[in-house]
């Protein structure tokens, strides 16, 4: 039996296939990558040692690291090959399918043009489609701390282009002294638009920017979403109506830093109110962690059985984006690979006994 070893789930639940809905393309750079692309394009960087790259106590700490990574992604190309790697990496955790943001703002203000931008990751997926065993749809990312009028112009421009290449838009960066009310024209655009609609709230915000996301912007999905805990009937009302959030545990441990511990996160309390949570990494290459750390650490912080970390896996497909064909292939297929994965682990169990 599965459970009579010591606790045995958290490192199953490290090899389940997964969906990961929350995570950047800039933060899933390798920091060896960004290094060399920092070197290829003539900017200095604070150190030369990747490992010391990335350094930050808190999210706006986070963010000022997050600005000399975009500064260091200038030509097509260097999008394009952090589009396959961070695919590739994808891979060695099972991620069968993506949903990544990309936040062009940030290359944008040291003077790359958005065609840029777009050409690299196009140019990226493409060849991870064709190479790798993942399916990836992109979600541009408005910047928060800048202005709505720059928002509507990005989203202007995600609606040009094909819809199996960008499924959405979300809002990044800080919530800090922002009114989420203002990015309204930009989100009415994209739902004009045929867009899927996201919004990072709660994370360094109240959970009031996740009743605006809701009310306000139409969002469909949030990512974070802690806060919600704090406001039981917009928790019960979120529950309801089945809107994911996409949770990142270690992200807020590493870098908002708003927990010691992922024990302390208010997900296990979330799940048992109902709401549709997923595990996701948020910035892999930045924290040095992998969507399999959080599901290993969030079936030990939680003590969850595999049933449990099993249908969490499901859960990621109920809160994506995908067509409904698209998404029942990867319901049959999550299924096949949890029968085999447990015939392995029984296996492994019988042998050492
Ligand atoms: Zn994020």
């Amino acid at each position: 039996m599965l459970g009579s070893m010591s606790d045995p789930v958290p490192a199953l639940a490290r090899s389940l296939p997964k969906v990961e809905l929350h995570c950047h393309l800039e933060g899933s750079a390798r920091p060896a990558t960004i290094v060399e692309l920092a070197k290829k394009n003539g900017v200095a960087l604070p150190v030369d040692d990747p490992t010391e790259l990335f350094h930050f106590d808190d999210l706006n700490s986070f963010l000022a690291v997050y600005g000399i990574i975009c500064q260091s992604l200038v030509t097509a190309d260097d999008f394009r090959r952090i589009t396959y790697e961070a695919l590739e990496d994808a891979v060695a955790d099972r991620v069968r399918y993506r949903e990544m943001f990309f936040s062009p703002s940030f290359a944008m203000a040291y003077g790359v043009a958005l065609e840029t931008v777009w050409d690299g990751i196009r140019a990226g997926l493409a060849e991870a489609h064709a190479d790798l065993d993942v399916r990836c749809r992109m979600v541009l990312d408005v910047d928060k701390g800048g202005a709505p009028s720059a928002a509507t112009d990005l989203v202007a421009f995600a609606a040009q282009q094909d819809r199996d290449l960008i499924v959405g838009i979300g809002g990044d960066s800080t919530e800090r002294g922002v009114d989420h009310s203002t990015f309204l024209p930009a989100y009415e655009l994209a739902a004009r638009q045929g867009l899927r609609r996201t919004m990072h709230a709660g994370e360094d915000g109240p959970a009031e920017n996740i009743a605006i996301s809701l009310d306000v912007l139409g969002c469909e999905r949030i990512d974070h979403g802690v806060r919600l805990i704090d406001d039981p009937e917009l928790m019960a009302r979120v529950a309801e109506a089945r809107i994911p959030l996409t949770v990142c545990p270690l992200s807020n441990v590493l870098i908002a830093r708003m927990i010691d511990d992922v024990a302390e996160h208010p997900f296990a309390r979330q799940r048992e109110a109902g709401v549709l949570v997923t595990v996701n990494s948020d910035d892999p290459g930045m924290t040095g962690t992998t969507i399999s750390d959080d599901y290993e650490h969030v079936a030990r912080a939680f003590s969850y059985d595999l049933d449990t970390m099993e249908q969490l896996a499901l859960d990621g497909i109920e809160a994506c984006w995908a067509p409904d064909d698209e998404k029942a292939a990867l319901r049959t297929r999550f299924l096949a690979e949890f029968d085999a994965g447990r015939a392995d682990a029984d296996m492994a169990v019988r042998g050492m006994s």
